[in-house]
């Protein structure tokens, strides 16, 4: 993780994110200034809860823009990106698991997943039917999202951001809300899934079990430059 890496998938440099905060100033809650993550590679990113995980998995993605810094994905600079080839940059390079799923509530599993494919190479109806069936969902392709489990929902979301063949999987937390055996389960299955499609995986989480398994884990705490840790909410970040 600390060598530099030859045309890495991922690259943040000098990245920093702040919000204002209600008592005035803002508050910086993304200070990276280095981080690669190689084609292929299986790491764990730890943080706190409130230490910026999401935001930070959501500037990779694209859906927030970084006061300063810049992101690079598969070669092209995401964070600098006009919209319009952000958004295909990520339908085709990206996976995202989100915390909370984000599952759309109007449409079934298998049209969660289809409509996902719709921004990328295209809806492949034997393709989502494949990947929920190894979800064990295939009795539930016609459910909607509310009449699922949460850790049935969980699978879906996980069809829908691998359906894609993504070159790299975001996956934030997607094991807090299950229990113990549904969470390895989950863990063993996106794993498994990445490894065939050769994905990389940055998964993020605050519990140290889940990232024991990992081969590498970074910390969000250790990534950030001295000078950014002040403590306190700052003057004009
Ligand atoms: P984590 O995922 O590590 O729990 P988040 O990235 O969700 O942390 O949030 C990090 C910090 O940023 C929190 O203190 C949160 O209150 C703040 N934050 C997140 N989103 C916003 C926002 N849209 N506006 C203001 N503050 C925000
Ligand atoms: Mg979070």
């Amino acid at each position: 993780m600390t060598l530099p890496l030859v045309n890495p998938l991922l690259a943040i440099r000098h990245l920093r994110k702040s919000y204002a905060i209600p008592e005035g100033g803002r508050h910086l809650v993304v200070a990276v200034d280095h981080f690669d993550l190689a084609a292929g590679a299986e790491v764990g990113l730890r943080g706190e809860s409130g230490s910026g995980k999401t935001t930070l998995l959501n500037l990779i993605a694209g859906i927030l823009t970084p006061d300063a810094g810049t992101i690079t994905l598969a070669e092209q600079p995401i964070s600098a990106l006009p919209e319009a080839a952000r958004d295909r940059l990520r339908a085709r390079t990206l996976g995202y698991i989100f915390q909370t799923f984000n599952l759309l509530p109007g449409y079934t599993c298998l049209e969660n997943v289809l409509l996902g494919m719709s921004f990328g190479p295209g809806p492949d109806r034997a393709h989502a039917v494949g990947l929920l069936r190894r979800m064990g969902l295939e009795q539930r392709l016609n459910y909607y999202p509310r009449q699922l489990s949460t850790g049935q929902q969980q699978r879906v979301a996980v069809a829908r951001a691998l359906a894609n063949r993504p070159r790299l999987v975001l996956a934030d937390e997607p094991t807090g809300n299950l229990d113990h055996r549904n969470a390895a389960e989950a863990l063993a299955l996106i794993r498994e899934i990445c490894r065939e499609h050769g994905a990389a995986l940055l998964f993020v989480s605050h519990d140290r079990e889940v990232l024991a398994q990992f081969p590498h884990v970074a910390d969000l705490a250790q990534l950030r430059p001295p000078e950014t840790i002040a403590g306190q909410p700052e003057g004009r970040a």
